[in-house]
Order: C-alpha cells, then structure tokens, then sequence
C-alpha cells in the first residue's frame, strides 16, 4: 500500500511558547481540529505504551497502540500510532514549532500515514487530507488570535451553553456576590465563563489560573469561587496529584474522602498524599447552572505533564542529542524502568553541553550545572528500551493546594463542616502557628465585672479573626481567652499580630487598653481531625504555643525560623517604628536552648517579658 505524506505550514504571530500551550495541549486540540471524542479511552496499559479504542476514521471504530509522545519544549512534538484492525496501519505526527524573525512561530505539522488496506487507501485523502488539515487550520487560527489578544469575547465566539432555569439562580447568587463586596469585574467575568467557555475550560477550573488569566488578584478569585460554591453556582473537588506525572489520579468531593495511600493507574504507582503538594482544589460548573461534558480527546499530549521538558525514546545503546531552552532552576532526568533520577542545575554560567548516561547501575548522584540554552546527549547506555523525561522539579505555584486553603479564614468559615478522616493524618508542610493570650484577663475579670470583660474578651476574639482573615490566614480554634491561628507565611502572621496588638492596645474611650501575648514559630506540620474539624499537631504547633507563654504582652516573640524567612527580613528592614532583638530562652518540655527574637514598637515602656535565660 502507498503511504501518504502531508507538510502543513502555518504562520501565526503568537511565538512559540505561547503556541505550544495550545497545540501540546492535545486534548484541546484534537477537539478543536474536529476529531471525535475518545469512547474506549485507555483499554491497556503495555509498559509506557497504551492501548487505546474509539471510533474516529470516518464511521469505523478502531483501535490503536499510542507510544508516548516525544517533545522537546516548546518545539516539537510527535507520536505514533499503530492500529489494530482499522483501514490504517500508522500514523506519525510531528509538529514543529519555530521561531520568526518577527517574533511569531512557523509550525509545521507532518503526518505520515499508511493504510492497511484499500478503505484506507480511499479514505485518507478526504478524511485526512482535507478534513483533518482545515480542521488544524482553524484550530490555529483561532488559537492566534486568543493568544495575541485579537479574538473577541467569549460571549461573541460561543452561544450560551446554560442549563434551563440557571438564569435566575446565576442573576441572585451574582446580588449575593456583590453585596459581599467582589469586584464586579471579578464576578463578570467569572459568570461569563460559566455562561460561554468552552468544556475543557470548565471541567477542572483552577483559580489561580483563572486570576493570572483575568490579572487580577489569586485570593479574590479563590475566595470569590469558595462563596459561589457555598452558593450553588459551583462545586468542589479535591484532585489528588500523582508526584510522577503531577495528574489528578483521583478527585475527592470532600476532604473527608481523601485517604492516604492512593495508586496513578497511568503511571501505575502507589503514593502517599500530603496536602503540602498533593491535594489541589479545583472547582467546575454545578450541573443545576450548567451541564459540563467531560468527554476526553487525547489521553497522552505534552501538556498533560506541563512540568516535564522533554521527552525523549532511545533503544538500547543508543543516544540522542537535543537543545532546549530551560527556565533557571532544578531539573530531574529520569526514566520509568529506572528507580530514582539524575538531578540538573540550570543556571546562566552552566555547561553549554552535558552527556546524561542511564546505566544498569543507579543515577549519577552528582548535580552538574548546564546553561539554560544546553545541548543534552541523553545515552542509553542499558540493554532495554529507556523513555529519558527530563522534568522541572519545583511544582507549579498555580495550585491552590490543601495546605493553603485550609489555612484560610474563609474556608474554615463556608465550609466548616469540611473535617479529614477520622483517624488519618496527613503532612501539610511548612505552616505559620500563631498562639494568643490575653494579658491579666483574670484582672479584667475582676476589675470591670464578669460579664463586660466577657464582652471585651469576645471583642478581642473579633479583632484577632479580622486581623488573621486580612492576613490570609485562619483562625483555628480558641481556648480559653487564647486563640490558635495559622498562616502559609510568616510575613503574614507578624503583620497579623502586629494589627490586632495595635487595635487592642488603642481601644475606644473609657475602654482600658488589652495586651496580647503573642508567640510565632513555622515548620511542619500535620493536620488531624479534631473533634470534627481540621486541626493541626506536631512539634512546630507546641513550640509556638509555648513561645507564647513567655510573652511579655508587648511586641511579639517569633522564633529564628520565622526570623530567618527571607520576607519576614525583608519586610522588618521596611519597619522603622519597630526594632527587634534575640535572646536564649528554654522552652518548657525542650532542654535545648532556643533562639527567640522580640519584635516591639519603639517606645520604651514596659517590663521585659520573665524567663529562664539559658546562658
Ligand atoms: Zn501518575
């Protein structure tokens, strides 16, 4: 049978990087160039190759072995497809991504196919000459002009894809929003999505993509999309991310459900979830607003792993040589028949060319240095086929992971009921504990009467809340007149305190001022369930509580590891009304010494806090 060869070529303004996240990004693209959606989807997993099945040349279904996609990015990518019982034989894609003088890309899309038999022989000329080729040429067209900001709004592009009867629910939940104080620019252009973005778009709405999209701010965004699921307008998952291809492997409808121990069948492992890295919130449409079809296109793509660079198959004792361009940083090159990988710099004074060998024997434990413009010569020095997959290792800060929302006041407040299995434990990372006491409260009690010092005590609980809640931190719980709050930086916490020591110890007249003991400490955490709420355990959350202990009521006690975070440095050299100094002091329950520093206001008026100095 004679193969067929086809070189499209298309120009767009749009440069490379720009276009790569819309053609790597295969899901989308297949949908948008015309391809049916994918009915069997993954049948089996071979290795790194899969099987997959649906209907897609013309009305005969069939099905095909997908060897991973190879890139390098943002300038190729390609795949094969071998298919079984079908009119075809093959399919090679290749696409190529280059730079123009002017700043746009030249794309070139190749695609060698071979039929099987005479069907095919008929068929690819219409169903893949013609049809698939406009199909492209659409899809990049469109692409360019969203991309350089030439296409027009959503609501011009796509008709309103509402459930019946969503209308009145959306024009009250938007009253509702407004008189929450959102911006209504916030709140239209989220409405706008629902009302006209396209499915994919909605399936897994992540808020912080959203806010760098809009350019407005992440936590407004956040906010605004926990008040709409409070709402009504949407709803909730928690996607538990694979640390290998960082996908959702499984979703979770309340913090509840997720458990501890969870498998990524694509990459067919078994990982323990955190919340520091592994739990991403996200949010879609609820079908009362609108019904979103979660049909998937392509199940393999670049853009399904963002975070992976290259991606690259040699056989045995075979090597490969590819340049890339490289954002500055840490880089993992491994591949899936090897346990552990080699660790890579990049960096501007970096070697411009590195040989990267995989063995029989485990990885280079060394970290070489290469520039951000390198020519890697990956080898396979091992008798068995190797996938090298170079990745980035820090992950996207555009997740709102688990850690961070539920250090969040607005959270824990619309979704109080959100508690963890019983039972469970998982790891949160680093946290900010703040504890509070208030200052001779016995006195209070005593001088002004049980029932307006109680008054004054629930005041005080007030300013504290509001003060964490502009912090974007959360309140915990409170015990007594003392309160636990947690905060994802530092910076946040200090300012925090300093706020609310400032309204305390100002009050409105005839009211005497408050003091409040205030100590701060970050490291790990855990969080638990408590009583039916999110609580947090550990070494960093007694220390914190202990460190309070030792406050005088005046200015506020953090620990060195809140003073040596780079912001909170950074941010005290910009505090002329305040001046801070360390001491030693014994923590009870810890022999070691420990470093504490006291930041206060400048005036000099009262008494050092009393404690044991250690030397
Ligand atoms: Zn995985």
């Amino acid at each position: 049978m004679p193969e067929f060869n086809y070189t499209w070529e298309f120009e767009t303004k749009a440069p490379p990087e720009a276009m790569w996240t819309r053609m790597a990004d295969t899901n989308r693209f297949n949908r948008d160039t015309g391809i049916p959606a994918l009915n069997g989807r993954v049948i089996e997993q071979r290795g790194s190759d899969r099987h997959l099945g649906f209907q897609y040349f013309g009305l005969v279904a069939v099905e095909w072995d997908e060897e991973p996609f190879e890139w390098v990015r943002p300038h190729r990518f390609g795949v094969v497809r071998r298919y079984t019982h079908s009119p075809l034989k093959e399919v090679h894609i290749r696409v190529e991504l280059q730079p123009r003088a002017d700043g746009g890309t030249h794309l070139i899309y190749k695609a060698r196919v071979v039929p099987r038999n005479f069907i095919g022989t008929l068929a690819i000329p219409i169903q893949i000459g013609v049809l698939t080729r406009l199909g492209i040429e659409r899809a990049v067209k469109r692409y360019d002009m969203e991309l350089t900001g030439r296409a027009p709004a959503l609501s011009k592009m796509n008709p309103s894809a509402l459930t019946p009867g969503a209308r009145p629910r959306l024009d009250s939940a938007r009253k509702t929003l407004t008189s929450r104080n959102f911006a209504r620019k916030v709140i239209d252009k989220l409405f706008q999505d629902i009302e006209y973005a396209d499915d994919i778009s909605l399936a897994r709405m992540r808020p912080y993509v959203l806010a760098d999209e809009w350019k407005v701010p992440r936590r407004e965004v956040l906010e605004l999309c926990l008040h709409a699921t409070r709402l009504g307008i949407l709803d909730l998952e928690w996607d538990l991310l694979c640390p290998l291809c960082r996908g959702a492997s499984n979703t979770a409808v309340t913090l509840g459900e997720v458990q501890k121990q969870v498998h990524c069948e694509a990459c067919n492992i078994d990982y323990e979830v955190n919340f520091e890295r592994s739990v991403e919130l996200s949010f879609h449409p609820n079908p009362s607003v609108r019904q979103v079809d979660t049909r998937v296109y392509c199940v393999g793509g670049p853009q399904v792993t963002p975070h992976i660079f290259a991606q690259h198959h040699l056989p045995p004792r075979t090597q490969a040589t590819i340049s890339i361009p490289l954002e500055g940083g840490r880089y993992r090159l491994r591949t899936p028949q090897k346990r552990g990988g080699q660790f890579l710099f990049a960096e501007p004074e970096g070697l411009p060319e590195l040989t990267l060998r995989a063995t029989e024997d485990n990885w280079n434990e060394d970290e070489p240095r290469m520039n951000l413009q390198p020519h890697l010569i990956f080898e396979n020095a091992t008798p068995q086929d190797q996938l090298f997959i170079l990745e980035r290792w820090a992950w996207s800060d555009q997740s709102v992971t688990a850690a961070d929302v539920t250090a969040l006041q607005t959270f824990r407040d619309l979704f109080a009921n959100e508690a963890l299995r019983s039972g469970e434990q998982f790891s949160v990372g680093g946290l900010t504990l703040v504890f509070t006491d208030l200052k001779r409260s016995t006195q209070l009690y005593r001088q002004i009467g049980d029932a307006p010092a109680f008054g004054r005590v629930l005041n005080h609980f007030e300013i504290i809340r509001s003060a964490v809640d502009k912090e974007e931190g959360a309140v915990v719980k409170t015990m007594g007149d003392a309160v636990m709050a947690v905060f994802r930086r530092p910076v946040n916490a200090i300012r925090a305190m300093q706020a609310a020591q400032h309204v305390l110890s100002d009050p409105p007249e005839n009211l005497s001022p408050l003091a409040l003991k205030v100590g701060i400490h970050s490291g790990t955490c855990i969080a638990v369930n408590l009583n039916n709420r999110l609580d947090y355990f550990g070494t960093t959350v007694n220390i914190a509580a202990r460190i309070a202990g030792l406050s005088s009521g005046r200015g506020i006690l953090v620990s060195d590891a809140v003073w040596n975070d780079p912001e909170v440095g950074k941010w005290i050299g910009c505090q002329p009304g305040f001046h801070s100094e360390p001491f030693k002091a014994t923590l009870r329950g810890y022999e070691e010494p420990f470093t504490l520093w006291r930041i206060e206001p400048n005036e000099d008026a009262e008494t050092l806090p009393q404690m044991e100095l250690a030397n």
